[in-house]
C-alpha cells in the first residue's frame, strides 16, 4: 500500500497536497472545523478528517484512522505552536515525517541554543542578566507569537524603562522574567535559507531562500532618523509576510557549511538528527558574517514563496521541485526501497 501524506489545515498544508499529488500520492487533510470551505476551493485534498483543535491528533480515533490509511504525518508550524510536544513524541503512533524529536528543541530557548552552537555556527552572544547589558540587544519574551513584544534596549537602564512598559502592556506576567532570553542584537539583513537532508542520499540541499518582512522593524526606515526620535519609536517584530531572495553566490559556501553542520549536530544531540526540512534564521552583517538566531526543524512557512520551484531548486532539479513536492519524493522513494524507517519517527 503506497504511503499517504497528511496534514493539519495551516500554515503550508496547500503547499504540501499539492507536492504530494504531483508525486502521485493521496493527500488526507486534518482539517479544524470551519476551514473546510476554504480547502475545498484548491481540491488538493483526496480525504478530511475533521478535527477541533491540534490536540485532536491525540485522539485515538485519529491515530487509528490516519494508521489504517498507511498515512506519514507532514509537520508544519502550527503542530509545533500547539504544545504538547512531549506527549506527542512518546504517544502518537502514525508515522511522522522527519524527526519528532527536533521539535521540543525548536520550542525551548535553552536546548534551540545549545543545538546551534553545537553546529558550530556564530549565535548572537546570549546575555545572563540586564546588568550585563553594554550594547544593543534584543529581549525576548517567553512564548512571545511572532515575537510580539520583543524590544531593543542598549543599557541596563533602557531595559528597566521599556520592560516596565511591557508589563504594563500586559505581555509579561509575573514570575516570568527568568525566562527572559536577552541576546546580542546583529544589524544586518536577515536572511532564511530553506534546506532539505534527504537520508536517503546524505546530502543538503538548498531549495530557497526568503526574508521575512516585520512590522514595524522593516518599515521604520521609512521615517526619518529625527521624526523616529521624536515620535520614540521603538521597533517590532511582528511578521507579516515572506519575500524571495536570491543570495550573493559568495555566501553559498557559508549557507551550506552553517547547514551541513547543523545536520551533523542533530545526529549527535538529537538522534537520529535532522530529516528533511529545515531552515536556520540568520542575518548577514556589514562584514558578510553570519548569524543564526533561530531555527526549525520542520517546513517553514516562507517555502510557500516556491509552490513552483525557486532559483535554486531549479539548479537542481529540471521540474518545479516545491519543498512540499521534495518531501513527497522522498516519501516516495522511501516507500519503493522499503526505506520508511530511515525518513519517519
Ligand atoms: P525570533 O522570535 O527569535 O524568531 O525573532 C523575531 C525577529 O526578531 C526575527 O525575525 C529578527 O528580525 C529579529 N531578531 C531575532 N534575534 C535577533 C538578533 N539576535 N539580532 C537582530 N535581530 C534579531
Amino acid at each position: 500500500m503506497r504511503p499517504a501524506v497528511a496534514t493539519i489545515s495551516s500554515h503550508s498544508a496547500l503547499q504540501i497536497m499539492k507536492g504530494a499529488k504531483m508525486e502521485g500520492l493521496e493527500t488526507i487533510l486534518l482539517c479544524l472545523k470551519g476551514r473546510e470551505g476554504l480547502y475545498e476551493r484548491f481540491g488538493l485534498a483526496d480525504k478530511v478528517i475533521t478535527i477541533s483543535a491540534v490536540e485532536d491528533l491525540m485522539k485515538k480515533e485519529v491515530q487509528r484512522r490516519l494508521i489504517g490509511e498507511n498515512a506519514v504525518l507532514v509537520p508544519h508550524g502550527t503542530l509545533i505552536s500547539g504544545g504538547g510536544l512531549e506527549e506527542f513524541e512518546r504517544e502518537f503512533e502514525p508515522r511522522v515525517f522527519g524527526n519528532r524529536f527536533i521539535f521540543r528543541w525548536e520550542y525551548d530557548r535553552v536546548l534551540k541554543d545549545r543545538l546551534l552552537l553545537e553546529a558550530g555556527v556564530n549565535v548572537p552572544k546570549r546575555i545572563a542578566s540586564p546588568g550585563e547589558i553594554k550594547g544593543p540587544v534584543i529581549v525576548k519574551l517567553p512564548g512571545a507569537e511572532g515575537g510580539r513584544g520583543y524590544f531593543i534596549a542598549d543599557s541596563p537602564q533602557d531595559y528597566a524603562k521599556k520592560m516596565k512598559a511591557v508589563r504594563g502592556r500586559g505581555l509579561l506576567r509575573d514570575g516570568e522574567e527568568e525566562d527572559v532570553f536577552i541576546q546580542e542584537y546583529i544589524i544586518g539583513v536577515s536572511l532564511y535559507p530553506h534546506y532539505f537532508f534527504s537520508p536517503l542520499t546524505g546530502k543538503v540541499e538548498l531549495l530557497g531562500c526568503d526574508r521575512r518582512y516585520e512590522t514595524s522593524v522593516d518599515g521604520i526606515g521609512r521615517i526619518s532618523a529625527k521624526d523616529q526620535l521624536e515620535i520614540g519609536l521603538t521597533p517590532t517584530f511582528r511578521v507579516i509576510g515572506n519575500s524571495p531572495l536570491v543570495l550573493r553566490e559568495s555566501l553559498l559556501m557559508d549557507i551550506f557549511r552553517d547547514g551541513e553542520g547543523f545536520v551533523e549536530a542533530s545526529k549527535r544531540l538529537v538522534k537520529p538528527g535532522a530529516i528533511g526540512p529545515y531552515c536556520l534564521e540568520m542575518i548577514c552583517d556589514e562584514s558578510g558574517k553570519l548569524y543564526t538566531f533561530e531555527f526549525s526543524g520542520r517546513i517553514v512557512a516562507g517555502t510557500n514563496l516556491f509552490v513552483n520551484g525557486s532559483p535554486y531548486s531549479d539548479l537542481i532539479y529540471d521540474e518545479p521541485m516545491s519543498m512540499g513536492r521534495r518531501i513527497a519524493r522522498e516519501i516516495r522513494k522511501a516507500a519503493e526501497s522499503g526505506e520508511m524507517d530511515r525518513i519517519t519517527t
